[in-house]
């Protein structure tokens, strides 16, 4: 589970508040005593989850991640792609002055050089081609080929959700939390494949499916704000999670909604139960990240140590 090789103060005071608590238990009640448990391991486990082996996996390629190391700073270093705001975080001992920005790589884009400009100094990075695989799929012909009004339904929807991909929030916390799962269950398709649907060529997929039956529970993979919930054409029932500058998680074809616009939700909150609405083929949910605008694999913002063997055999696919 957790690392056992990461020591920090927190974890001391963590361990220290723990053998207290202990002497405090005979005279404390038993319901005052389990939330003081849940204090103590919930501070346990923030300290471990702070530190610098669990930021997300860099990966160069379209649907990736860059990954760059800011040096110390006492303040934000402020980071730009492509008129884009560019999420930093702070690693190290916990002091909060240690940089890293994550920048997102959209699946759809091309390989090639990029330009970030860090507090106005431009930095290149380059991206590699990645063969992603096909997936062949047969779906009702209304959602290959919509109506004019459905068309225009698309379109509307299609820029309510681009608002908050585009969006930047600030976050109190400097500090990087790797997710946990929505749901778990098995990868029914993995991020990045080629698709057609009926024959016809679409665009790549953007997130992660995961299969499982109606009326499963999905719960928050970090914590958020709820800030867009919807019925849309393709995605169905969609809840939009901002996890702050500009990473967002969206969860789709869901049967029920349960969160609304404004709630703030921490990792492994309830968020609604697992559907086929939309275009979908069975029940799953389909999780899309996205980060500065850009489109990227779920995967690489997964604790490492939560990550089942065989899911990484499927996303390894060429
Ligand atoms: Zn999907």
């Amino acid at each position: 589970m957790h690392k056992t090789t990461v020591k920090t103060p927190q974890n001391t005071e963590a361990g220290t508040f723990t053998q207290r608590f202990r002497a405090k238990r005979l005279v404390a009640n038993q319901l005052m005593a389990n939330r003081l448990v849940i204090t103590a391991l919930t501070s346990l486990f923030l300290s471990f989850t702070v530190s610098a082996e669990v930021l997300p996996q860099q990966q160069l390629i379209p649907g990736g991640l860059a990954l760059f190391d800011l040096g110390t700073a006492a303040t934000r270093p402020k980071v730009d792609i492509k008129g884009q705001p560019v999420m930093t975080v702070a690693t190290g001992n916990g002091t909060g002055q240690h940089w890293t920005a994550i920048v997102g790589i959209d699946l759809k884009s091309a390989p090639g050089k990029r330009t970030l400009t860090i507090d106005g100094q431009a930095r290149t990075f380059s991206v590699t081609k990645h063969n992603y695989a096909e997936q062949h799929l047969t779906v009702q012909n209304k959602h290959v080929n919509p109506s004019q009004p459905a068309l225009d339904r698309i379109g509307a929807e299609s820029r309510a959700m681009k608002a908050v991909f585009t969006s930047f929030s600030s976050t109190a916390s400097t500090q990087w939390q790797p997710m946990i799962w929505p749901i778990t269950g098995p990868i029914s398709s993995p991020f990045g494949l080629q698709r057609f649907f009926n024959g016809q060529r679409r665009n790549p997929h953007s997130g992660l499916d995961i299969a499982a039956a109606t009326g499963t529970a999905i719960v928050a993979p970090a914590h958020g704000t709820v800030v867009q919930t919807g019925d849309y054409y393709f995605n169905g029932n969609t809840v939009l999670l901002d996890h702050g500058q500009g990473l967002i998680s969206m969860f789709c074809h869901l049967s029920q909604i349960d969160v609304q616009p404004g709630d703030q939700l921490q990792a492994g909150d309830h968020i609604g139960l697992v559907g086929a609405t939309g275009r979908a083929t069975g029940p799953h949910l389909h999780w899309t990240i996205s980060l500065n605008n850009a489109r990227v694999n779920p995967m690489l913002f997964l604790d490492p140590q939560l990550l089942p063997e065989a899911n990484h055999e499927e996303t390894s696919q060429p």
